[in-house]
């Protein structure tokens, strides 16, 4: 079986996968980071689903169309913000990508692209995400119900960083 996990460093809005994942804010309003990126590339018509969600709580994950994106869909989901790992930041940022994992499956999708959720502006330690999104793709990956599923880093530190953890974690994957 061809390895379905990819590392790779680019900008998530490019990608043509069944669905990307927004690292939103409870709002699902629009914030920085790659929420901004997403919601630039997307078009308006993005945000005015958004606005018809009433919020999303942090560890959960709401659908949307992709609109202008390659991407067919976004899921949204609310990560942590990191106030030092004893707050259930490890639990609650499992449960952003369990969720999406679920929301993708259950609308049939099997493509998905993950941004480093909570690594931005949240402050999550890099290492530390990293090993939580790794464990959520391999898990995933083993289902068998994903064909492709994507980390994307957007920098090469991340990236070193995310492959480090791989190699530790002893998944497979493409880079
Ligand atoms: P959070 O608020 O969850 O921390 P951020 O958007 O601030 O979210 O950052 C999450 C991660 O997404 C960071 O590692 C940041 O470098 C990365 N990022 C920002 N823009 C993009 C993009 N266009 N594609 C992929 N990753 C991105």
């Amino acid at each position: 079986m061809s390895n379905v996990i990819e590392i790779i460093t680019g900008d998530i809005t490019t990608l043509a996968v069944d669905a990307i994942v927004n690292a939103a804010n409870s709002t699902l309003l629009g914030g920085g980071g790659v929420d901004g990126a997403i919601h630039r590339a997307a078009g308006p018509k993005l945000v005015e689903e958004c606005a018809t969600l009433g919020g999303c709580p942090v560890g959960e994950a709401r659908i949307t169309k992709g609109y202008n994106l390659p991407a067919r869909f976004v899921i949204h989901t609310v990560g942590p913000v990191w106030h030092g790992g004893g707050n259930g930041e490890p639990e609650l940022l499992a449960a952003c990508y369990r969720t999406s994992y679920a929301l993708a499956r259950s609308h049939g999708l099997r493509s998905i692209a993950f941004p480093a959720i909570s690594c931005g502006v949240y402050g999550y330690p890099m290492e530390q995400a990293g090993a939580v999104s790794l464990a959520a793709a391999r898990e995933a990956s083993s289902s068998g119900d994903f064909g492709r599923i994507v980390l994307v880093q957007f920098n090469e530190p991340a990236l070193a960083c995310y492959l480090t953890v791989a190699r530790r974690l002893e998944i497979r994957f493409t880079s």
